[in-house]
């Protein structure tokens, strides 16, 4: 059975555990320490607050490790603010992880008043419509030569995959569906 790991540091990773806990095939696991992150064979980056997380990263002792498990191969899923982390430029800011060739617009749609949810097709994640929770959402404003687009929503990009790294705009762990976590357990 694989290991999923969803970072536990801040944001929201008791949803994404607890959506782990319906699928049948896999281990949730809770990684707060360099040693839980051992033990995974794929990590979740919540949504949150990227600043808030990636201070708790260094306070861990997780950050460099991380980064490293990242450029070597590890499945990485960024949520929101775990995009932002993940992300090599962060407009107007100084990125985090910086493991993934995009640039990331914090929160571009507004401030939390402007949080919205809304039902679209993805194809990419099947043919079935899937409910997009945006809270504070960033959207990817460009990607690299080596990050590819996934998703659009209104002509923003709000999702991208870079060999293992995935990155969605949306929040997956608070809509009925499993078609992303699907998708990221294929990678
Ligand atoms: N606005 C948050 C940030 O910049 C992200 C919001 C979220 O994860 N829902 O970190």
């Amino acid at each position: 059975m694989e290991r999923v790991g969803v970072l536990a540091l801040q944001g929201s990773f008791a949803e994404h555990l607890a959506r782990l806990a319906q699928l049948s095939d896999v281990l949730p696991v809770s990684v707060k320490t360099a040693s839980d992150l051992e033990q995974v064979d794929r990590l979740i980056l919540p949504g949150g607050e990227s600043t808030a997380i990636s201070k708790l990263l260094h306070s861990t002792g997780l950050f460099e490790r991380l980064q490293q498990k990242a450029a070597e191969g590890l499945p990485v899923w960024g949520t929101c603010a775990g995009l932002i982390l993940l992300a090599k430029n962060i407009v107007g800011g100084q990125p985090h992880l910086g493991v993934m060739d995009i640039t990331v617009r914090r929160n571009a749609y507004g401030g939390q008043l402007d949080s919205f949810s809304c039902r679209q097709t993805l194809p990419v994640f099947g043919a079935e419509e899937l409910p997009l929770v945006f809270i504070r959402a960033p959207w990817i404003e460009s990607v690299g030569t080596r990050a590819e687009i996934l998703a659009e929503h209104a002509g923003r990009i709000i999702a991208a995959r870079e060999g293992k790294l995935l990155a969605t705009s949306f929040h997956p762990e608070l809509a009925d569906s499993d078609a992303v976590y699907r998708y990221f357990l294929q990678i």
